[in-house]
């Protein structure tokens, strides 16, 4: 019997990789042009968090997180996403106290039980930034304006953000009631899990996928005109900055993500270069998150996006992605155990600042010479007893097929100058 990776789980194999490192990469760099510094929080926390940071009546609550018991009977949870832990953080290591805004930016595994489809994995790879302390405008267009950058510097074009508002404390109470009261009179349309949103959260009826919701959901009140004056002026300034900054933008009152803690700004990154229009992302502002996790009240704006999505994404644009990188230079041997022990200390030798290959495998001189040619290496360097006899190696160009007799002293110069010209 053979043991498969878990359903919903993949491995991620060296020829993988190097296009995942392409992407977190170019995050990173971006990331912390904009004065973002990384946070690793752990992989689990107390399932408690995750109830009074995410909302109980969510999806990721109520059907979705992996939870459970240590030996000691406390209840845990793989965190099913990040900005719950950053908010933990900052109350626990009382980063409240300190300069504001805190701008950190998170990179790691997710995990949530749902069906597994293109791009969505139940241990998937999640890239995210928070900024908390600021509750002006200008913060989120620093966000939203951070994020349509990320997606350009990894290759995606036809970047666009959709906003909304889902309001606050002064004009949320008054559209949920509004919205109740039409969900109420279509509560035979809706599926079970709708049913029981309209009294714990009507607005994640908006969330829903299926069918007969999505119909009455075309026909609710729009939450834009019922925002009061000042989350009306808030949207405004944000969609100003965008607009002056040249991104592409658009409201769009249907959105409200699907976590319970948003408040006022909610948005949602799409690219589409090739014509339809694909959600990468999103993320909004959490003005009550911080106190929710034991806290002072402390404004916060973030999203998070996936790798596997971004990857699916330059695929289907077909943006070229980096494969392995192959080795530089290959030393191979024709000659017994001496020259073999030379090759091998004089890979040892050119590995300080090249990437090497050497045969470990007793192969002769002619397989070596098939695998140097598979490997990608521009330069083969060959160890036989006249080498060693003279202290010239003989490097072989793989591209133009010349062959050179280098004196020792010169061969990384001249193995270094080949792979640049590689390059
Ligand atoms: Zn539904
Ligand atoms: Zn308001």
């Amino acid at each position: 019997m053979t043991v498969k990776a878990p359903r919903g789980t993949q491995d991620i194999l060296p020829d993988r990789t190097p296009a995942w490192e392409r992407v977190e990469g170019a995050f990173r760099e971006v990331l912390e042009r904009y004065g973002f510094g990384e946070i690793r929080t752990p992989v689990f926390e107390h399932t408690e968090l995750f109830l009074r940071g995410v909302g109980e009546s969510t999806d990721i609550v109520q059907k979705e997180m992996y939870t459970f018991t240590d030996r000691k009977g406390r209840s845990l949870t793989l965190r099913p996403e990040g900005t719950a832990s950053v908010a933990r953080a900052f109350v626990e290591h009382k980063l409240y106290a300190g300069p504001r805004p805190w701008k950190v930016y998170y990179l790691g595994p997710m995990f949530r039980y749902e069906r597994p489809q293109a791009g969505r994995y139940r241990q998937h790879q999640q890239i995210g930034a928070e900024l908390l302390g600021a509750d002006s405008p200008a913060a989120d267009f620093e966000m939203i304006s951070l994020f349509t950058r990320l997606l350009a510097a990894v290759g995606l074009t036809g970047v666009r953000a959709l906003v909304n508002s889902v309001g606050d404390a002064a004009c949320r109470p008054a559209y949920t009631e509004a919205l109740r009261a039409y969900l109420r009179e279509h509560l035979d349309a809706l599926c079970p899990d709708c049913v029981r949103r309209v009294e714990m959260n009507p607005l994640r009826v908006l969330d829903c996928k299926v069918e007969g919701c999505r119909t009455v959901a075309a026909g609710i009140p729009s939450i834009q005109d019922h925002l009061c004056a000042d989350c009306r002026a808030h949207q405004e300034r944000v969609l100003a900055l965008l607009r002056e900054a040249g991104i592409e933008v658009a409201v769009d009152d249907r959105l409200v993500r699907g976590l319970d803690y948003y408040t006022r700004t909610v948005f949602e990154i799409q690219h589409g270069g090739l014509g339809a229009q694909n959600a990468v992302g999103g993320g909004g502002r959490y003005d009550r998150l911080v106190e929710e996790v034991g806290g002072p009240a402390t404004p916060g704006v973030g999203f998070s996006t996936g790798v596997e999505r971004i990857l699916l994404a330059l695929e289907a644009e077909g943006v070229p992605l980096p494969g392995v990188r192959p080795p530089e230079v290959s030393v191979v041997t024709a000659g017994g155990d001496r020259e073999r022990e030379a090759a091998l200390l004089l890979a040892h030798r050119l590995r300080g600042r090249l990437r090497v290959e050497v045969d470990i495998l007793d192969r002769s001189l002619g397989n070596q010479m098939k695998a140097a040619n598979r490997s990608g290496a521009r330069a083969v360097v060959i160890v036989g007893e006249g080498e060693l006899a003279s202290k010239q190696w003989t490097v072989k160009d793989m591209v133009s097929g010349e062959q050179a007799a280098v004196p020792d002293a010169d061969l990384e110069k001249h193995l270094f100058d080949m792979s640049r010209d590689q390059a």
